[in-house]
């Protein structure tokens, strides 16, 4: 089975996690900071927070932007549920913004008109969290623009885009948002195993995510209250959570950022010469927007409207491509459903959840194993061609 991810780690990256197993620190020591310290470069931003996982790092950063009982979270229907979840935690409700099919990714018209829509009901949203779907940034300028106009705050989940640009700005440079937020899972674009991070450029933001990572409990001489003497003080000042992210994981993490590039240019790649050879092909591949450089976490097709996807895809594995569906809209999950969403919410995603699969793209991709891939897809849409 040529599986549709996979991670890619070298001799280095094993001899960095056998280095802290024989060092005195395993977790909270010297890496996890240089792992913040050498993506806080990479992207351009001030501050960073690393975590145990992104499904923490929205948790915090929902947290830190004060969401609580009452307030609406909003992101897209496209995506895996950790995105919308986070705002549950908080106590919050949350909503979803259709797509578009080109991308995946939110559709501003749609997000205009849905923001127009609930300032007049008096109930606009406290955060809007766009997904860079499969690694194409979404378009960050106008949705900040619109924060502007209806007053409310960005998490960018890049959990698929780290190493991605839109315009001249890497993702997670905070130019059009208020925290951005990656994951390392083994099947994103670089690993820490489980690992995820927030960044920020604002100090405010990033001092409170650092509390609720770490059970809200500090000993930063700057915001210690003084209430508790001695020098062995410290204080909880908010009911935080253990979120933290080890040295043995940051060790990976840190060792993977120097193949990052080189992992998205080949992706890129790939990409490149699957959409070359789905050209005359029944089925539309996802674009890359101009001006933007997509890290390409997923490889994503939308077959012609007169396939049955279930059958497509049943034909694909049974050939052993370890093909994918991104995503089950997240309001038809049984979850979701018992908190009363309609099972057709959004136009859009239900058009695109029809259609789509997610074909095998990782680095370790071989050339050999790619022909597989297209020569298995070509026959497969010819014989099911209805
Ligand atoms: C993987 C993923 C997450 C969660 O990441 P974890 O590090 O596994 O918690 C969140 N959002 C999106 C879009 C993802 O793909």
């Amino acid at each position: 089975m040529i599986p549709y991810g996979c991670q890619s780690i070298d001799q280095e990256d094993i001899q960095a996690v056998v280095s802290v197993l024989e060092s005195n620190y395993l977790t909270q020591g010297p890496l996890v900071t240089k792992f913040e310290d050498r993506l806080k470069e990479y992207c351009g931003v001030d501050y960073a927070v690393a975590v145990n996982s992104a499904t923490s790092a929205l948790h915090i950063a929902c947290l830190a932007l004060g969401v609580g009982k009452g307030d609406l979270v909003w992101t897209s229907p496209i995506t895996f549920v950790a995105s919308a979840n986070c705002a549950l935690y908080c106590g919050a409700s949350v909503d979803f913004i259709d797509i578009e099919l080109s991308t995946g990714n939110i559709s501003i018209a749609a997000l205009e008109k849905k923001l127009a829509h609930a300032q007049a009901n008096n109930c606009l949203p406290k955060v809007i969290i766009p997904v860079h779907f499969a690694g194409q940034p979404c378009d960050m300028q106008a949705i900040h623009q619109l924060s502007k106009q209806y007053g409310f705050s960005i998490i960018e989940d890049a959990a698929h885009a780290i190493g991605s640009s839109y315009q001249a700005y890497k993702t997670g440079c905070g130019k059009y948002s208020d925290i951005t937020v990656f994951s390392f899972h083994p099947v994103k674009i670089i690993t820490s195993a489980e690992g995820g991070m927030a960044l920020t450029n604002q100090k405010e933001l990033a001092d409170k995510m650092r509390l609720f990572s770490s059970h809200g409990v500090t000993r930063n001489p700057d915001i210690l209250t003084g209430e508790i003497n001695g020098s062995w003080a410290y204080e909880q000042h908010v009911l935080g959570f253990n979120y933290r992210i080890s040295d043995i994981h940051a060790a990976l993490g840190l060792s993977q950022v120097d193949k990052l590039d080189e992992f998205v240019a080949k992706r890129n790649r790939l990409s490149q010469q699957y959409d070359k050879a789905f050209k005359a092909l029944p089925c539309t591949p996802l674009i890359t927007k101009p001006g933007s450089l997509n890290s390409y976490h997923l490889y994503v097709i939308l077959l012609d409207e007169s396939y049955d996807r279930e059958s497509v895809f049943d034909e694909l594995r049974k050939n052993d491509l370890g093909v994918n569906v991104h995503y089950i809209p997240v309001y038809k999950q049984p979850y979701y459903q018992s908190l009363g969403f309609d099972n057709h919410y959004c136009d859009e995603a239900e058009s695109f959840y029809k259609r789509i699969i997610t074909l095998p793209l990782f680095p370790g991709l071989t050339e050999k194993d790619q022909k597989r891939v297209v020569e298995i897809v070509k026959e497969v849409l010819g014989s099911l061609r209805s």
